[in-house]
């Protein structure tokens, strides 16, 4: 147990464990909650409104979420004077479970991404995205309700984390002067220099958890995602390491698409097949072709712009939830950032943010709750009750309403709900 400088642990409650290899989740958990910068105050407020609903719903009062709010970004400059505390850090470590809002992070200099030392800090390697179309939701494209994908992202290494150095930098200089010295490589003076590591056993954590997820899901395939073809000894060896899990580990479940193509009599015989997609070609197919494509395994740049690429044919950042995993550890988060211009305004959509707490219930086999929450946001969006952001792309039929109201629309809906619901699937 942590002792914490400015925290107040709650006096009901009980902290989640992890036993036998198993979440031990507890009938009131303690969730750590970081409220995030810019609009985040107003998504969380309407986010808290929702899960409390759905779960006193769910399970008539029997369980409850027991709240910690803990600090990042401005509200912890404001109560700690420094961005991350140690704090925070602890909370999540020792709770396991935590849901957080969209954290600011200056460009062009200024401190570094909160969200990526958080990753870091707490060794979160899988960035998990599920992109699902919600009926009446307005798309770009033609069959929103073709795209059924769940992404996932390494998110420990690659040029993403940003070893680098400033382009005249005593480090920029020595490093040119190595490379040429050294391996005969010449590169400009004014170059900056980015440094893409992938190794063997980030990739293998990697894909081992996309396999437990894709198998204990009835998922049909997972895609290795990568630029192989151009980056050999990182990229393509990912989808090699990949691969190699899935065919070492898993043998028994799955099936790869060159064994099809190749080895005489093999059928797919409800396996999970397993192939490899350029990154290129990939942003293509997801296009046209999205229903061949199920589960997505990415180093962490491609893996960033997948996501958002996909997420836009569902409705864009708004609508799309987030994950970040470790081997238990886990922490949700909207995809989108913190739209600074919607700050305090309560204009924002909390869909994105409401559907990642969905995916934490879930996660900790709540899921009778995260049902009500995915069913109360289809019927009040079919319903044409949106937020602006919504309603400005749906023309007549649709009423914008405000963040908070977004809110009380999802609370009554859920209330209204008979016992029982149809377990559809859902991500
Ligand atoms: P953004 O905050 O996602 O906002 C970009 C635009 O997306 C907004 O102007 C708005 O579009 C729309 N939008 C995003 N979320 C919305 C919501 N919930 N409801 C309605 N509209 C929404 O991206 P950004 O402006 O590039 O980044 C702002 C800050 O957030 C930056 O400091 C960035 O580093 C940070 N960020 C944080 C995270 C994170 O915490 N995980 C992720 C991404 C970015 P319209 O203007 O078209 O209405």
């Amino acid at each position: 147990m942590h002792s914490f400088k400015r925290l107040r642990l709650p006096e009901d409650g009980e902290a989640i464990k992890v036993e036998d290899g198993k979440l031990h989740v507890p009938d009131k958990p303690i969730i750590p909650f970081i409220e995030g910068d810019g609009i985040g105050s107003d998504i969380w407020k309407a986010t808290q409104a929702v899960v409390d609903t759905a779960v006193h719903k769910a399970y008539d009062g029997q369980r409850r979420i027991v709240w910690l709010e803990v600090f990042a970004g401005e509200k912890a400059l404001q109560t700690y004077g420094e961005l991350l505390p140690e704090d925070t850090l602890r909370a999540i470590e020792q709770f396991i479970v935590a849901i957080k809002g969209p954290l600011t992070t200056p460009p062009f200099g200024g401190h570094r991404s909160l969200n990526v030392t958080l990753r870091r800090e707490l060794d979160l390697y899988a960035c998990v995205r599920p992109i699902k179309w919600i009926e009446g939701v307005p798309s770009p494209v033609k069959h929103p309700e073709k795209v059924d994908l769940v992404i996932f992202r390494e998110t420990t290494e690659d040029v993403y984390v940003g070893i680098e150095w400033e382009m005249g930098s005593e480090g920029a200089k020595r490093l040119i002067q190595l490379l040429k010295e050294e391996f005969g490589v010449r590169l400009p003076e004014d170059s900056g220099i980015g440094i893409k590591p992938i190794s063997e056993r980030a990739t293998k954590r990697l894909m081992r958890k996309a396999i437990a997820y894709a198998l204990e899901n009835n998922r049909r395939s997972i895609t290795i995602v990568h630029k192989g073809n151009i980056m050999k000894f990182t990229e393509g060896a990912f989808a090699k390491w990949a691969y190699e899990v899935a065919v070492s580990e898993f043998r028994e479940h799955v099936v790869t698409q060159q064994e099809l193509e190749q080895g005489e009599g093999v059928t797919k015989d409800g396996k999970l097949l397993i192939k490899d997609v350029l990154a290129d070609n990939m942003f293509q197919q997801v296009l046209t072709r999205p229903e061949d494509y199920d589960v997505l395994v990415l180093p962490n740049l491609n893996g960033d712009y997948l996501s958002d690429a996909c997420a836009a044919q569902v409705g864009g950042l708004g609508m799309a939830p987030g994950a970040n995993l470790g081997d238990y550890h886990a922490l949700f988060e909207p995809t989108h950032g913190s739209a600074p211009k919607y700050a305090h305004k309560d204009v924002a959509n909390p869909s994105s943010m409401i559907l990642s707490a969905a995916m934490m219930l879930q996660y900790i086999g709540w899921k009778e709750a995260a049902l009500l929450i995915w069913e109360a946001l289809g019927t009040t969006i079919k319903a044409g009750k949106v937020t602006q952001d919504l309603a400005r792309q749906m023309g007549n039929g649709a009423r914008a309403l405000r963040c908070s109201e977004f809110a009380e629309e999802l609370v009554k809906c859920i209330w209204s709900f008979k016992k029982g619901l149809n377990a559809r699937r859902h991500p």
